[in-house]
């Protein structure tokens, strides 16, 4: 069998281990006759499943007591409207614009509310996370975008808000590393980039903030407290995905849990930023004091446009035929993008670069 390097921004490499268990279990979990995909979500044989992943995610990022945990469909998307549905009391939120993703956060939460934009690095192409060390002010909530999956940049300093709840959508790097949940109101994530499969989207809210008072007309599955009473089981979960989810977890606690994850995002991260300054052939795009541990882009020197173009597309054609696969940057970059988030290992990054070294050899 031959798996390739796979730099996908999401959704994106699964720990083999992970896919091995899966394809194991897949007939018969466990002595019961049946896959996890066929069994009943309300039976003895799924609530282990369920409980056991929320069980991972509580002690992986340690989750304080006062929190819910809450396992949703709709993707990190649908919580850029969920969360003003669900937390508009005067009717005015802060956000801070990173990126692509910010972007789309403020466009929805503007139907529902006042969206003050308290700062954005729109400027210089989302190069950078701007200053914003603290956040005041009469709002019912203030929004970041945790890592910009995009353009590589993640918050190394959260602002200080205060009483105001700090929500964040941290997709693309949760579980990366620790992190202070009792610092947020709300964190969610789309599972697809580092807890497992697309399907399932991981919300993690403090308990004062599951009113159940929305908007006029929030639909009821979007309303918080609805799967909060429930467990997460109002409707049919993604089940499968959750299931996925908990083998990702238990491979993540395997590894030495959050702290483990950071080490190993690191190492790998350090290596090849160090490898992009060390030549004058690559330059990552984000700037220095704002990188990201999991999603690099980076362009050639070549300053023509259409001559870039040409050879980036020469990049990834070549680097797909060496086994390095989905490393063409976001359409709306350009250049090439290196996404490496937990599940892939530093033999993925050496690869990549001495790749990179021979492709700078070949057309330098
Ligand atoms: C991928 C991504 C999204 C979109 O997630 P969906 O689950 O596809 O809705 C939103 N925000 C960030 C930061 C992302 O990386």
């Amino acid at each position: 069998m031959k798996r390739v390097f796979n730099f996908s921004a999401g959704p994106s490499c699964l720990p083999l281990e992970v896919l091995e268990t899966a394809a194991a279990e897949m007939t018969d979990y466990k002595g019961s006759g049946q896959s996890v995909m066929e069994m009943s979500h309300r039976s003895k044989v799924y609530e282990p499943i369920i409980g056991g992943t929320e069980s991972l995610v509580r002690e992986l990022l340690s989750v304080p007591e006062n929190y819910d945990v809450l396992f949703l469909q709709g993707g990190a998307s649908t919580q850029f409207a969920m969360v003003p549905m669900n937390l508009k009391k005067k009717g005015r939120a802060a956000y801070i614009d990173t990126g692509v993703w910010s972007d789309k956060a403020i466009k929805e939460a503007g139907k529902y509310l006042e969206v003050d934009v308290l700062a954005t690095s729109k400027d210089r192409a989302y190069s950078y996370i701007p200053a914003v060390k603290t956040v005041s002010g009469g709002y019912d909530y203030a929004h970041i975008t945790l890592n910009n999956t995009i353009v590589g940049t993640a918050w190394q300093d959260i602002p200080e808000c205060g009483d105001i709840p700090l929500v964040t959508d941290a997709s693309s790097c949760i579980l990366s590393g620790p992190l202070d949940v009792s610092r947020f109101g709300i964190i969610y994530a789309g599972a697809q980039k580092n807890l497992g499969p697309a399907g399932v989207t991981l919300v993690i809210i403090r308990k004062d903030l599951v009113t159940g008072e929305t908007v006029p007309g929030t639909p009821t599955m979007l309303n918080y407290k609805i799967h909060a009473d429930n467990d997460s089981m109002y409707n049919t979960p993604p089940c499968y995905s959750i299931y996925m989810m908990g083998l990702v977890l238990e491979w993540v606690k395997r590894n030495g849990g959050a702290e483990g994850m950071l080490k190993r995002n690191r190492e790998k991260a350090k290596l090849f930023y160090d490898f992009l300054d060390s030549g004058r052939y690559y330059k990552g795009t984000a700037e220095k004091e704002s990188r990201s541990l999991m999603n690099i882009p980076f362009v050639t020197g070549e300053t023509d446009p259409e001559k870039a173009a040409a050879l980036n597309k020469k990049f990834v054609a070549e680097a797909t035929a060496a086994g390095l696969v989905n490393l063409a940057g976001h359409r709306l970059v350009g250049g090439m993008r290196a996404s490496i988030y937990n599940a892939m290992g530093l033999d993925g990054v050496k690869a990549l670069i001495a790749f990179m070294e021979q492709f700078s050899k070949a057309n330098g």
